[in-house]
């Protein structure tokens, strides 16, 4: 049974969600699941890096980004699809799996990379994330 389904997207690239989103609410409303949209932002990797951004900078993403999500929902969830959001910060792949574990998640449902990265089959947090992930992941080409 699928109850609980996490669509990670990345909101500067719509290609994260064209054909990925579909999918997931076909899946929602067949199981009469719901649909967790998750999207991580990065973090720096270096503290060197993150010292030349605003103390606040990270409050001030993370507003912006809650403001978009909810946006993003209300233009793309059809109506009676039960959907809500989460916005987490930290290295992609981890996150995603971390948010799969928060929302109980049965599956992940993600796209496999960029169409530009043609070199990929599959990129590299798509490829981390059905390496180490607990739940199914459907990577959708
Ligand atoms: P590429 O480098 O080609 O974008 P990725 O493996 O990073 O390949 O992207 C594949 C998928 O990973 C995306 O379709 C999306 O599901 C997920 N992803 C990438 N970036 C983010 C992000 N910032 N937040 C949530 N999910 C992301």
């Amino acid at each position: 049974m699928i109850k609980s389904i996490l669509l990670p997207i990345d909101l500067n690239h719509e290609s994260s969600w064209a054909k990925a989103l579909p999918q997931a609410v076909s899946l929602a409303q067949t199981h009469g699941a719901a649909i967790h949209v998750l999207t991580v932002i990065p973090d720096f990797g270096m503290s060197m890096v993150g010292a030349f951004f605003p103390k606040d900078y990270s409050a001030r993403a993370t507003r912006e980004t809650k403001a978009q999500m909810e946006k993003w929902l209300k233009d793309n969830i059809p109506e009676g699809v039960e959907a809500d959001f989460l916005v987490l910060h930290g290295p992609i792949y981890k996150e995603i799996i971390a948010g799969a574990n928060q929302v109980k998640a049965d599956i992940i449902v993600m796209a496999s990379h960029r169409p530009e990265m043609q070199d990929y089959l599959l990129g590299p947090n798509a490829a981390r994330v059905v390496r180490h992930a607990a739940q199914s992941v459907m990577v959708v080409r």
